[in-house]
Formats: structure tokens, sequence, C-alpha cells
């Protein structure tokens, strides 16, 4: 069915009868990790399942420096997309003194560090093969609604400038608390979008697969982080009042020391848009028959983000098939989302106060989601 659906948008719009309209069961509005996952899920039980997403590419701009959390989900990924991700096991993840580099503590259950690029790229292309609609350069404007439900998407694309759904999954991620749907649908205050700097650097001293995390009294050393996936090539993030030459100008840190004689491979930019907690769901993630997921919901992180895609995938198919779209039904998706990563949200900021450790952080994030695993993508192999 939704190869048909697809058929139906291309010919239509080759046709140039009129603009296409597409039915959909389920629409999901962005291609990061946990829509992609979203829609993966879905379509794996039977769904008609689109994606639209604002720029031209899957993975692109480049979000994150790929580091993926440990857990059974983790592993049943990388058991099966390890080379297409370029994977990488984190021997140790250390976390040091920024002035002195003196370790504070060490943790070896650090996770991978993957091509975040590629791993977007990897769990879309297994959704089209599921049977997903992706449409790029799709730019979802508005939601239109009819009574007290959504029904309908509108975008900025010539393709398809509608779309019409029964459930609504909105993973628009970290800007959706700022000028995306998160806020305009009341799940938070709105916030401002605050940009940083993303570098892949060549010829830091770092070595492959150990994270090295700094942490300092003074704000601009403390959370400074080494993500090297290779030995010749690192991920280091800034934020944007601070660029690479004049932080490796210091010479009072040895986060500085360490990047002397490196050289920016890419720069990219990120956002964030925090209202509440880093990494805190809101209260609510599901409103009418939408569900919010990954940082769309409040929350961070891929593994977390990816997780609440399989629930939120699972939960449409399950009321799709029930022919059951209530509010009541879509919130069984709010309920796993609470059991499962309710108590091990991604407070990376906080891990030490709030988990006393990394370590224990990461021990428990495993622990409590013991038994999930990444199955939509196994069962393409
Ligand atoms: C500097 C930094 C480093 C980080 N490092 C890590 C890390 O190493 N490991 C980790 O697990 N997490 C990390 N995170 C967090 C991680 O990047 C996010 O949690 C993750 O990207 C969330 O995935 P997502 O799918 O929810 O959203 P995103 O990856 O942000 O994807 C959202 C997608 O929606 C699209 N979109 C937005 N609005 C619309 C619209 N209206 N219509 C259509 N498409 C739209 C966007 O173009 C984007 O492709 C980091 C975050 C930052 C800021």
């Amino acid at each position: 069915m939704a190869r048909s659906a697809r058929i139906m948008v291309t010919s239509t719009y080759h046709l140039g009868v009129e603009k296409a309209m597409s039915d959909f069961d389920v629409i999901v509005i962005g291609g990061g990790p946990a829509g992609c996952y979203a829609a993966l899920t879905a379509a794996t039980k039977g769904c008609r399942v689109a994606i639209f997403e604002e720029h031209g590419a899957i993975g692109r701009p480049r979000h994150d420096p790929g580091w993926l959390m440990e857990s059974e989900f983790t592993k049943s990924i990388m058991s099966v997309l390890e080379s297409e991700v370029i994977g990488t096991k984190v021997q140790e993840y250390r976390v040091c003194n920024s002035e002195n580099g003196e370790l504070i503590e060490k943790s070896t259950l650090g996770g991978y560090l993957v091509r975040r690029d590629l791993l977007e790229k990897e769990i879309a292309a297994l959704a089209i093969q599921a049977g997903v609609s992706l449409y790029l350069k799709a730019k979802v404007l508005r939601l239109t609604r009819k009574g007290d439900k959504v029904e309908g998407i509108e975008t900025s694309s010539n393709i398809i400038p509608r779309a019409k759904g029964e459930i609504f999954i909105c993973a628009d991620g970290i800007r959706s608390a700022g000028n995306g749907f998160a806020a305009s649908e009341g799940l938070c205050e709105r916030s401002e979008v605050l940009p940083g700097i993303s570098y892949l650097l060549a010829n830091a001293e770092v070595s492959a697969g150990i994270i090295e995390h700094f942490l300092s009294s003074d704000p601009l050393l403390n959370y400074r982080c080494f993500w090297p996936h290779c030995k010749s090539a690192c991920y280091f993030s800034l934020p944007v009042s601070s660029t690479l030459y004049e932080f490796r100008e210091r010479q009072d840190n040895i986060v500085s020391r360490k990047i002397q004689n490196a050289c920016a491979l890419e720069i990219g930019g990120y956002a964030t848009a925090h209202s509440g907690k880093f990494g805190e769901h809101f209260e609510d993630i599901v409103k009418d028959n939408i569900m919010f997921v990954g940082d769309a919901s409040g929350g961070v992180g891929n593994i977390h983000g990816m997780m609440q895609g399989q629930f939120a995938g699972m939960v449409a198919a399950s009321a799709i098939k029930d022919k059951d779209v209530t509010n009541k039904r879509v919130s069984e998706y709010q309920d796993l989302v609470l059991d499962k990563l309710g108590k091990v949200p991604f407070f990376f900021f906080s891990a030490r106060e709030d988990f006393g450790s990394f370590d224990n952080w990461f021990s428990q994030f495993e622990e409590s989601t013991r038994g999930i695993k990444a199955t939509e993508v196994a069962c393409f192999q």
C-alpha cells in the first residue's frame, strides 16, 4: 500500500494535473534518528508511512559527533550496521580535569562512536525498503485540524504541498522547543535557539576509541569533549562565542594543548533550544493524535530518540490496525517512554549530580532498557 501511495504522488506530479495530496496512516515530521526509526517501525508493522524532511539530505547537516550510549538496543544495531556506519567501540570513557588533565573517573561502558550522518542514512534506507515514502526539501509548515484531531500537514514542497494522515509523529528536533511544533502545540515554553560550532579535527592529541570529557569551573573549559572515531579524525564542539583558533591560544589548560597542532577538516553548526532541564521529557509528549519523539519531546540522545521512535511506531501501528486512533490509545506511547526512559534520561550535563558518576548513569541506562532490541534493523538483513 505504501508503494502505491508513492506512485500516486509521483505520477500526479508528472502529469501536472494538480499538486499531489496523499493519504498515509502515519506522517513523520523530521528525518533525524528518532523520526527515521519511528517510520521504520510503523512501516515494518504494515502502516503506510511518509517522512517529511526540510533539508535536501538525510544526515546532513550533521547533528552531533555520533556517540551512541551502550544498551542492548545499541548493540543490536551495531551487530548489523557496524561496518556501514563506520562504528568504533569505545574502549574507555574518561572524565578529566580541564586544567591539569587529572583523571576524575573512567568507564568501560562508553558505547560506540559512529558516523552519525551515515547512521541516519542507513535507518532511512531501511525505512524506504519497508515501504516508507521519503520527501526531502519538504518542510512541514503547519498542521491542519478537524475537530480535536490533526488531519493533515501543509508543506513547503511543490511535489507534495499537503498530505493527510491518521497519526502524526513530530520528530522535528531541538528546534521544536524554539520555532517548532513542541512550542506551537503548547508542550513547552518557547525557548531561544542558541547556536554552537562543531569541528571535525585532524591532528588532535587523542587516541581512537577513547572519549575524553573535561570538566572545569571555567564555563568555556567545562564539558569540552573529544570524540575520536579514529586516530586521524576527532569531533570537538565549542560554543559560538569562541573559535578554535582563540581556544587553542590558551596555555592554561590541557584541552587547548591537545588541539595546539590540530586543523579543522569540517566546520558545522548546531543548535540548542532547551526548555527546562536538558534531557528531561516534557510533562506531556502526546497531544491529540500527535506523538512527540526525540528532542522534540524534550528528551535528548540518539539512542533515547531511536527507542522513542520504536515505541511511537509500535503504538501507532497497533492503533491503526485496531482502528482506534484515540488520544487514550496514542498515550500508550507516553507510558512506555516514562517506564523505560523516564528514570534514565539523557542527563549528559548533570550525570554526576543525578547518578553519582557517568559509569553509574551508563549502567543504569543499560539496566533500564534491557530487553529492548532494534528488531526492525535486524529483520532487513
Ligand atoms: C553539540 C551536540 C552534541 C551532541 N552529541 C551527542 C552525542 O554524541 N550522542 C548523542 O546521543 N546525542 C548527542 N547530542 C544530542 C543529539 O544530537 C540529539 O538528541 C539527536 O540529534 C536528536 O535526534 P532527533 O531525531 O530527535 O532530532 P534531529 O536529529 O535534530 O532531527 C530533526 C530533523 O527534523 C528536521 N526538521 C525540523 N523541522 C522540520 C519541519 N518543520 N519539517 C520537516 N523537517 C523538519 C530537521 O532538519 C532534522 O533533520 C548532541 C547534541 C548537541 C547539540
